[in-house]
């Protein structure tokens, strides 16, 4: 009789692992990662991915056995493994999770699928099968300065991660198609890292047109079965040497990973909210690096924070480009105080005379503009005349946004749709006022001000999919459309030959949202947006418009002074305890008793301070404090920079199993925020 053989099992569900026997006609074959079909609870199967396997029998359970083998091969790596317990141990996130994100859904189904064999001692990519013919622009003086400078930063200076910054324009990705070749014709493969929204067709064509079919895209709004396959190649021996993707890309397996790049490394969507995990996908595409033995390039035109301060330490190599792309000039920053303008009453609705001066301008000389609001929707929300009543969700704690074109208020936190008031429920008056200035009314606006031209509009309205996004940008890349009305979208690294003039309606709805980044993520969009304008042809304009004309971060944008806006925010954050030189995690507690869930966020509070003293804040509600009918609570923990992260962690996971094994906890939950953003 064979000795019994376990596996420990990771299911996509809040769990690290579970325990199965491996029946004996498996175990000559079984190894780590391969992906087995169980079944958890009652009825329900699972694939699942083998952990570790052992001889030691779990103590009191009947142990179920593993019910067949999905696939003839492994198909997460050793490498894969040991990154998904990084990012488990790292986000305070069960590897159940981590397998959820790391997987399309339909690769976590109970059922077995014919996956493609992988043939022996082919495990490496070929350098040789270059068949794509290597479009590759010569660089420029200044770009071909900062790509040896980037080289040098790994190989003379020999560190692992360096940051590109370029000011917008400045032809980055002309770099990293440059560095890509170099990777690929030593052999490696390509991790190309893009923000959600910044994956275009755009960028899509131009790495096409250079390295054609040797680049797999990786995006969320892909099918299942696209991704699907894109991570079957990954794993055969014919794999992309490039992966072009979004944040869950850092979870394909790779061969001979050699080059990450993080494009627009500030951007905030890098950084998962909802659900566990909740990584930063530029973390953890440095550790994915580093775990093989691969160099990283994180490049932008604003670097976040936190990453400069780590160049200026000299943790991060670090190398500037500071002209635009055939030296064409910096935009012109113009700033307009509507403040003023509106108490003389100059307005035109959201529009100063200088910006429907240089929009008729632009528009005259068959130029194109570019419109930012920072909200969308018609209005913002609709308030009583008489009492100051806002209409609310049900479900969770924010007034609703209306929308024009539906006559109806949303929830922009939980999707619920409800019909316009008809009464006042405090003073029973039927008289209400929109209140704020969204997209949708900037459209109508921007109609009225120029009949003829013809009008886009890019929100998460309009842009709800992918077809519907790249639509917009066509359209607007065609110069079919004159003018782009968007909020944040706008922003994201897109390259636009027509634009001459940027209007940025209200430079100020984002420095009010009460977060220690707010100004750092206005400075960025406001820097971004700008860099939009100009990009061929004539020096583009932007104007400004903002009620805090004296504030100094607006100046910053204005002269382009990224190192003032640094100092800036490195004594605000020094003097407040926060990144740099603080690292935080943030604690949150959901239950639907508010009462029950204060008490308890209490006594959470209390245990931790037990063991972190005065690093504890709070708890507090958040300011969205119910989401989809549950209160939430946030215990924030300010840690020192040097702290143990291992020590720390298991404190909080102490602390959480001490909460949840009293008797009277149901259905409390409980889940962190590591390095919020
Ligand atoms: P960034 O990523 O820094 O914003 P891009 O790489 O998009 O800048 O470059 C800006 C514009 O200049 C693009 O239209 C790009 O095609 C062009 N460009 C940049 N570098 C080169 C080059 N070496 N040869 C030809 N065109 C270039
Ligand atoms: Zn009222
Ligand atoms: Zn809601």
């Amino acid at each position: 009789m064979q000795p019994t053989m376990y596996a420990d099992v990771i299911l996509p569900v809040p769990f690290e692992s579970f325990t199965y026997a491996v029946p004996a006609d498996m175990q000559a074959v079984i190894g780590v990662g391969w992906r087995v079909v169980v079944e958890l609870g009652q009825h329900k199967q699972y694939a699942g991915i083998v952990l570790r396997l052992h001889d030691h029998a779990p103590q009191g359970v009947a142990v179920k056995p593993i019910l067949a083998l999905a696939d003839e091969a492994p198909i997460v790596t050793d490498a894969q493994l040991r990154f998904w317990q990084w990012v488990a141990d790292y986000y305070l996130s069960p590897l159940g999770d981590v397998y959820k994100a790391a997987f399309p859904g339909s690769m976590k189904k109970g059922v077995q699928r014919p996956t493609r064999r992988r043939k022996k001692g082919t495990e490496t990519p070929d350098a040789a099968d270059g068949q794509v013919p290597a479009v590759l622009s010569p660089l420029s003086a200044a770009q071909q300065q900062a790509y040896d400078g980037i080289i040098a930063s790994w190989e003379r200076d020999g560190k692992d991660i360096t940051l590109l910054h370029g000011v917008t324009s400045s032809g980055k990705t002309e770099i990293y198609i440059h560095l890509i070749r170099r990777a690929i014709d030593a052999g490696q493969q390509v991790l190309y890292l893009l923000p959600e929204i910044a994956l275009t067709t755009q960028i899509t064509e131009r790495l096409r047109r250079v390295f054609g079919d040797d680049m797999g895209v990786y995006h969320s709004k892909f099918t299942d079965k696209e991704r699907t396959d894109v991570y079957m190649r990954q794993l055969s021996a014919q794999p992309c040497h490039l992966i072009l993707g979004v944040r869950s890309s850092v979870f394909l397996p790779f061969q001979r990973l050699g080059l990450v790049i993080v494009d627009e490394e500030h951007e905030t969507s890098y950084k998962q909210q909802e659900p566990a995990p909740r990584y930063h996908a530029r973390s953890a595409a440095a550790m994915l690096a580093r775990f093989s033995g691969a160099k990283t390039l994180m490049g932008t035109a604003t670097p976040g924070v936190e990453t400069f301060h780590l160049a200026q330490t000299g943790r991060y190599g670090y190398v500037t480009l500071l002209q635009r792309y055939a030296d064409m000039q910096l935009p012109d920053v113009e700033i307009v105080d509507i403040a003023r303008l509106r108490f003389q009453k100059r307005m035109k609705g959201a529009f100063s005379p200088r910006l429907i001066e240089a929009m008729g301008e632009a528009l005259e000389r068959g130029e194109q503009v570019i419109l930012f609001q920072n909200r969308r929707g018609f209005a913002s929300f609709i308030e009583c005349r008489h009492c100051g009543w806002v209409p609310r969700c049900q479900h969770c704690d924010v007034s609703l946004t209306f929308h024009k074109r539906t006559g109806r208020m949303t929830c922009h936190y939980c999707g619920a749709s409800y019909e316009l008031p008809t009464q006042c429920p405090c003073c029973e008056t039927a008289e209400f006022q929109k209140k704020g200035t969204g997209t949708e009314r900037i459209e109508e606006q921007v109609s009225r001000l120029f009949p003829s031209a013809r009008v886009s509009r890019m929100d998460l309205d309009t842009a709800r999919t992918r077809q519907q996004y790249e639509q917009i940008i066509d359209e607007f890349s065609r110069h079919d459309s004159d003018i782009l009305i968007g909020t944040q979208m706008v922003s994201k690294g897109l390259d636009f030959a027509g634009v001459s003039v940027v209007g940025i309606l209200d430079a100020d709805t984002m420095l009010n949202i009460p977060d220690f980044r707010s100004y750092e993520r206005t400075y960025q969009v406001l820097a971004q947006v700008a860099g939009r304008a100009g990009r061929k042809g004539r020096r583009g304009r932007v104007i400004l418009q903002t009620r805090s004309a004296q504030l100094p971060l607006v100046q910053h944008v204005v002269d382009n002074d990224y190192a003032a806006f640094f100092r800036e925010q490195m004594e605000e954050r020094e003097l407040f305890h926060y990144p740099p030189f603080r690292r935080i995690i943030c604690v949150y507690l959901r239950h639907r008793d508010n009462d029950l869930l204060q008490h308890l966020a209490e006594e959470t509070a209390v245990l931790l301070r037990r063991a972190f003293g005065d690093r504890v804040l709070g708890p507090d509600a958040p300011p969205v404090s119910r989401v989809s009918s549950l209160h939430i609570r946030k215990i924030m923990l300010k840690m020192e920079p040097t702290a143990q992260v291992a020590a720390v962690r298991q404190t909080l996971l102490s602390v959480q199993q001490e909460m949840m094994s009293r008797p009277y906890v149901a259905n409390l939950h409980f889940y962190y925020d590591v390095d919020p953003m």
